[in-house]
């Protein structure tokens, strides 16, 4: 299942020592339909599009000096004052990056559409995308401001309280974002289906645990997908079910996915991912300040605040990203093997699982069996061939544990 969180969530080691954990299938998997393997392939290229561009759009930004130019106009907009002028600034940044990106976001949504993924109309992601860059701004904006006051105030260590500020806020973020920001864009109500929330109590009870709410996630209002995450933090903990997969899935099925998301919420995935990102932002900030520092020392920029230097910072910060993604997605693919691991031992047998694991991926035309870079460099989950493989060699070692 995807998990929904703030960032795109981060997550090592095993999966190139692990070999145990990569069974070969007992039954052959099915093979990929040319149609998933097209649609995946035009979604990746989409994704490293967008990716180019962003790339492009910040280094042109600062080797051709427009940067400096933007700052002059966002001062101008803001009447000289230094927080107003970080403003506009950011307001032109994100206007720009939004058009130059627009044509391949309608691209994305034009190939949901053709590929009958997607019942969403024009006009509904349109509004979509005008909310989404309205909650990008006011989310950039907090985070941008707060950043450059930091650095005004305290140009030595801006670094360190940069980055206690940015983990403070972002686990406030996580936390309000299934109240607060994901019922922007869908909308949710408790699930109140008798069976599926014994079948739940009988999980957790079992796992020693509560979970306070689970919900139903009105997906099929966009999308024929169907998807479940473990959201939120603290009081605001809960599990999503897509309708898409309430409506469509058996019970046991259902209880198959519900215990791997409660399998993240055992073995604390989301509070571990929190650690692993304040872990990479320290070194980002640290390293960011080390960049900044030599700008500085180049002329490129008069002093360390001069917020023209956003480019450079977000530059920074891409490129540390797109270095250890691949350390990330791997670390995910963990914490998802050991969700599903701790499925397998909940439910009564792994044959709900493995249908359900099926469905899924005729249903989000998902590649079963991706080539072995794709999927180690740009998948957060174990392709599903591995995950149902995984299923049944664990369901045949039982045997043979119970027959010695
Ligand atoms: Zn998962």
């Amino acid at each position: 299942m995807e998990r929904l969180t703030l960032a795109h969530d981060p997550r090592p080691p095993c999966d190139t020592g692990c070999i145990r954990m990569i069974p070969e299938p007992i039954h052959p998997a099915p093979e990929d339909t040319p149609e998933a393997r097209r649609y995946n392939r035009i979604r990746r290229w989409i994704g490293v599009s967008d990716f180019l561009i962003g790339l492009a759009f910040l280094i042109v930004l600062l080797v051709t000096g427009w940067s400096g130019w933007l700052r002059d106009v966002a001062y101008r907009w803001g009447f000289q004052h230094y927080s107003l002028a970080v403003f506009f600034y950011l307001l032109l940044l994100l206007v720009i990056s939004k058009a130059l990106g627009i044509g391949l976001d309608y691209y994305g949504f034009r190939l949901e559409r053709k590929f009958k993924l997607s019942t969403q109309r024009l006009r509904s992601w349109l509004w979509d995308e005008v909310k989404g860059f309205l909650v990008g701004l006011v989310l950039a904006s907090i985070v941008v401001e707060l950043l450059y006051y930091t650095i005004a105030q305290w140009p030595q260590h801006w670094w360190l309280l940069a980055w206690a500020l940015f983990m403070g806020l972002f686990v406030v973020f996580a936390q309000l974002a299934p109240v607060l920001l994901f019922p922007v864009f869908y909308k949710f109500e408790p699930l109140n289906d008798e069976d599926l929330r014994r079948r739940l109590v009988m999980l957790s009870s079992r796992a020693g645990t509560h979970i306070r709410g689970v919900y139903r996630w009105k997906l099929s209002e966009k999308s024929k997908k169907a998807n479940a995450a473990l959201t939120g933090l603290g009081r605001t903990r809960r599990i999503i079910l897509a309708d898409t997969l309430l409506d469509n899935y058996a019970p046991e099925e259902i209880e198959a996915v519900l215990a791997h998301e409660l399998g993240h919420h055992v073995h604390r995935h989301i509070l571990k991912s929190i650690l692993v990102q304040a872990a990479i932002t320290l070194f980002g900030f640290w390293a960011a300040n080390w960049v900044l520092h030599y700008a500085v020392d180049q002329h490129m920029f008069e002093q360390l605040s001069d917020f023209a230097n956003l480019p450079l910072l977000a530059l920074v910060s891409v490129v540390i990203s797109l270095l250890l993604m691949p350390a990330l997605n791997a670390y995910s693919r963990f914490n998802e093997r050991q969700a599903d691991l701790y499925a397998f031992e909940s439910i009564d047998s792994v044959e709900p699982f493995i249908s359900s694991m099926n469905k899924l991926a005729a249903q989000n035309l998902a590649e079963r069996i991706p080539s072995r870079w794709v999927e180690v460099l740009f998948h957060s989950h174990p392709a599903i061939s591995r995950r149902v493989a995984a299923a049944q060699a664990w369901e045949k070692a039982q045997k043979v544990n119970s027959q010695v």
